[in-house]
Parts: structure tokens; C-alpha cells; sequence
């Protein structure tokens, strides 16, 4: 099939920050952008040429965005996986809904990286109260995650003991689930991967990533772990894509364990918040990446131009009114990237800022002095 050329429509389902740096993205390659979200003031809505303000199901929707696009993709992980389909029905779409399926069901995803090939923390599944019994007393203590619609560390209930878990599965309201041992962790790494429908791939470099609170803090490029590991994390995310013979852009979360050992966690079917480093740190970024499989462009260069370091902004940072944007503003080589969400809440993912720098480490210091200097509130010094 031939390259789709700038100029054409592509669609969008979710109208959040991925959807809005997507389209950022694919715009400024010429492409126009027409977004399925329900809400009418996401941070995509007000960037993308056309907005489609309607259910992710909606047929005389969808139908519309199969008409006037090229290609269509999704940002957001839980767009019902049907959409997907039959979208597939009338034009590109990237991903399909096969591999998105898999990663919206931790049960099937756990299964699909054991099948794949590559470890996972110790698992048991748990469809009903009566699997309850039957768990391995080797699972504790554990985390309890619902198989669906979980995000940012929601939907999870650390279980200390096999006594703890029917009252955490209650919790969990009863629904399929699956408890995984908690494992000792080193640290946290990701992959972000592109796979074209020519088969062509390439790996981002991998970022090393730390949470506060179940929520994504900072990521920090490349990440400080030996190279033979980076090679491994970088190999097995790719047996991921390929596995699912996915086209498009998918992260792979991993545990490195005390020791060394290098374990999957779980796949997002879309760009990742650990990577947006990529936007300001690489040739191209997830989101041109993205762009260029929908339209069956040749994947861009990933490399790193800088050592970068990524920091969330969530909402808890506007406690006391808008932060002081100077204290970021001020470094030459730090980039503020802000979401146009109108309502700030705890926890909600507002915007980020990039660091730039000669390595890792030296990004790392200036970011956690910009965060300090956003938290405290003062005023930017000169
Ligand atoms: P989410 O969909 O919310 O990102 P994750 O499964 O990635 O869910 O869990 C969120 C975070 O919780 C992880 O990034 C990690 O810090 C911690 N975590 C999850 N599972 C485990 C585990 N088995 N052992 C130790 N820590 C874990
Ligand atoms: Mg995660």
C-alpha cells in the first residue's frame, strides 16, 4: 500500500495530553487531525483541526472518521477495542484492535508476555471468590490488580497475607483480577517501540523511570543500568511488539529486581508518558513515530541527541494557584510542556518539563532543583 501524504485527515480516538501531543506531531508533518473524544474541552480537542464530540461507540461517529481519514489511531489505553474494529473495517488503523485487547486485560497480557517469552513477577489469576482459596502462598505479600481499567496505580490493593485477600478482592468489587507477587525492585525501566507495516522497527532508548504514589515522577534518559541490560530490556520489548504483530507505537514497562533480573510488567498499546523525553531529547519523537507507521512513512531516527531528564507536573502542584512557569523558563535548556487543562486536581496529570544535558545525572540535578523551586512557590530568581 502506498505512504499516505501530508495533507490527509487522520483520527484520533481519546482527546487527552497523548492525543494532543500527537496531533502536535502529526500537524507539524502537514497531517490534519480529527479527534473522537465524549468530553468537549480535552487537551486534544482544542489542537486538533476537527473534533468529533460524541461516544467512543457512536456508529454514525466512527463512520465519519472512517470516511474522511487516511488512518486512525488511539491514545487512549481503554477506547473500547470494538471501535478499533471497525474502524479497521473502512480504513487503516494503528494499532489494530488485537493487541490493544490484550493490553486493556492484564490477565490476557500476563499470559501473552509468559507465552512471549519474557518473565513476569510470580502471578495468580482470579476470576471469581472460589479461585480465592486456591492461591499459592508464595504470591504474599502481593498486589491485587484488576484486570481492567486500572491506571496509575489505580484499581491495585497491596495484600500482605493470604488472611488480607478476600477483603481485598471485595474491595476490588469482586471483579477478575490478578495478584502478583511484590518483588524487590532495583528500579523501574521502560521501552518505547515503533513497528511499520513493513516490518521495519526500531526501540527507543530506554528510560529509566521512578513513581510516586503509583503515579509516573520522573524518567530520566539513558537510563543508569549496564548496557547488557539496556540491550535485553531493548530485545525483549521488541519480541513484544512482534509477538503481537502490532503496528504502531507500544511501551513496555519492566522491573529490574534486586540482583539484576529483568521483568516485564505490562504493556501500553499507545505512546507513553515515559516517553516524552523523546519529543524534546530524540531526532524523532513517539508521537512523529506514531504518525509515520499510520501513514506508512519509514520509521524516523530514534537516537538520543541529549542525556534528558522528564518530570510530571500534576495537579497537586497548583495547591496554591497557578505555579510560577519562570522557575522553568529560566534554564536555557529545560522545556515546559503544559496539557491546557482548565481544572488542576491532585494527582492529575497537568503537563511536564524536560531537562537537557550532558548526562543524565547532571539533567536529574537541575530538574529536582526546578521542582523545588515550583513546589516552594518563590518567585524565579534572574
Ligand atoms: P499501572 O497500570 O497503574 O501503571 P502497574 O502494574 O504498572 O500499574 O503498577 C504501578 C506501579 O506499582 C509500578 O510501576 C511499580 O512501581 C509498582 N508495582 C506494581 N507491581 C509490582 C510488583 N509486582 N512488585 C513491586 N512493585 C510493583
Ligand atoms: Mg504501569
Amino acid at each position: 500500500m502506498r505512504p499516505v501524504a501530508p495533507g490527509a485527515w487522520l483520527g484520533l480516538l481519546g482527546g487527552g495530553q497523548l492525543g494532543r501531543m500527537f496531533s502536535m506531531a502529526a500537524q507539524s508533518l502537514g497531517y490534519r487531525v480529527l479527534v473522537l473524544d465524549p468530553g468537549s474541552d480535552g487537551p486534544t480537542a482544542s489542537v486538533a483541526d476537527d473534533h468529533l464530540c460524541a461516544d467512543y461507540l457512536d456508529t454514525a461517529a466512527l463512520v465519519e472518521m472512517g470516511r474522511r481519514c487516511a488512518a486512525v489511531t488511539t491514545e487512549f489505553e481503554n477506547v473500547p477495542a470494538e471501535a478499533l474494529r471497525r474502524l479497521g473495517e473502512s480504513c487503516v488503523v494503528s494499532p489494530g484492535h488485537g493487541g490493544v485487547a490484550i493490553a486493556q486485560d492484564r490477565i490476557r497480557e500476563k499470559r501473552f508476555l509468559v507465552e512471549a517469552g519474557l518473565s513476569t513477577a510470580p502471578f495468580a489469576v482470579i476470576f471469581t471468590e472460589f479461585d480465592l482459596p486456591t492461591v499459592d502462598a508464595a504470591l504474599f505479600p502481593g498486589i491485587l490488580k484488576l484486570a481492567r481499567l486500572g491506571y496509575d496505580g489505580k484499581g491495585q490493593i497491596s495484600v500482605a497475607s493470604a488472611a488480607n485477600l478476600p477483603a481485598a478482592f471485595t474491595a476490588l468489587g469482586g471483579r477478575p483480577c490478578v495478584l502478583e507477587r511484590r518483588l524487590p525492585l532495583e528500579l523501574e525501566v521502560s521501552v518505547v517501540v515503533a513497528r511499520g507495516f513493513d516490518g521495519g522497527v526500531t526501540t527507543f532508548p530506554v528510560a529509566e523511570n521512578r513513581h510516586a504514589n503509583g503515579i509516573l515522577d520522573v524518567s530520566m534518559v539513558p537510563a543508569r543500568i549496564p548496557d547488557a541490560l539496556a540491550a535485553a530490556a531493548r530485545d525483549a520489548a521488541l519480541r513484544v511488539a512482534e509477538a503481537l504483530d502490532y503496528r504502531g507505537v507500544l511501551c513496555v514497562e519492566f522491573f529490574v529486581v534486586e540482583g539484576g533480573q529483568l521483568v516485564a510488567n505490562e504493556i501500553a498499546p499507545r505512546p507513553h508518558n515515559s516517553g516524552h523525553y523523546s519529543i524534546d531529547a530524540c531526532v524523532s519523537s513517539q508521537f512523529e513515530q506514531q504518525a509515520r507507521v499510520m501513514c506508512r512513512q519509514p520509521l524516523g531516527d530514534t537516537g538520543l541527541l541529549s542525556a534528558a531528564v522528564m518530570v510530571n507536573l500534576l495537579g497537586d502542584l497548583w495547591a496554591a494557584g497557578e505555579p510560577d512557569w519562570g522557575h522553568v523558563f529560566r534554564h536555557p535548556r529545560a522545556k515546559l510542556h503544559l496539557y491546557g487543562k482548565r481544572e488542576a486536581r491532585p494527582g492529575r496529570k497537568m503537563g511536564h518539563f524536560t531537562v537537557l544535558a550532558d548526562t543524565a545525572d547532571e539533567a536529574l540535578e537541575t530538574a529536582v532543583l526546578i521542582k523545588a523551586d515550583l513546589i516552594a512557590g518563590t518567585r524565579p530568581s534572574a
